[in-house]
């Protein structure tokens, strides 16, 4: 079994049912994947309080406010996320060819939970396939632009499958970056995002 761990160290989603059916909409698209998988496979999706140990065969996604991103300080490259089109960042490191680590992101840019939830799948594709834009030429979630009207598709469901046994080390390290974030806006200090 895998999982895959939702966080919002610093609370931009806030109200409790809006974590609520972001869970239960992400965990009805990895039933989806997890019964395409051969031999099919529980994926258990989970929002974690604390700092999570995943395994390589899990994931993990940072929901993060647009003042923030947290993939941006893994990678040691700035990103405005007001001034991105796309609503979520992934990005690896890699040696010798090899990705070492995935770090993905999404920015609460709309506190809509469908939509939230579908921006997360969408960067875990990105994260579990370990591919940039290539990815947006597949159909349904995987596309350049996610909205209301963009659904799970078949082809997303195998992709996924097929992908999940691909161990894919997670980033861990926004979570401490994230809470002391966390600490500075909530002392009032007006540069806490820098
Ligand atoms: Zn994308």
């Amino acid at each position: 079994m895998s999982t895959v761990f939702l966080l919002d160290p610093l609370v931009c989603l806030g109200k409790p049912d809006l974590y609520l059916k972001v869970n239960q909409q992400l965990q009805g698209y990895f039933d989806r994947v997890g019964r395409a998988m051969r031999p099919a496979e529980k994926i258990l999706v989970a929002w974690i309080p604390a700092a999570p140990t995943p395994t390589p065969l899990d994931l993990l996604v940072y929901f993060t406010p647009v003042e923030y991103s947290v993939v941006s300080r893994f990678f040691g490259k700035p990103v405005d996320p007001l001034a991105v089109s796309h609503w979520g960042y992934t990005q690896f490191q890699t040696a010798n060819g090899r990705v070492t680590v995935a770090a993905s992101e999404v920015y609460a840019k709309s506190l809509e939970p469908d939509l939230l939830a579908k921006l997360a799948f969408h960067e875990l594709m990105h994260n579990k396939l370990v591919t940039g834009n290539g990815l947006h030429t597949r159909n349904g979630l995987a596309q350049a632009t996610v909205g209301p009207n963009t659904d799970l598709s078949a082809e997303n469901i195998a992709d996924l499958a097929a992908a999940m046994h691909n161990p894919v080390p997670q980033w861990t390290g926004g979570v401490d970056l994230l809470l002391s974030a966390r600490r500075l806006r909530d002392a009032g200090d007006p540069l806490w995002y820098l």
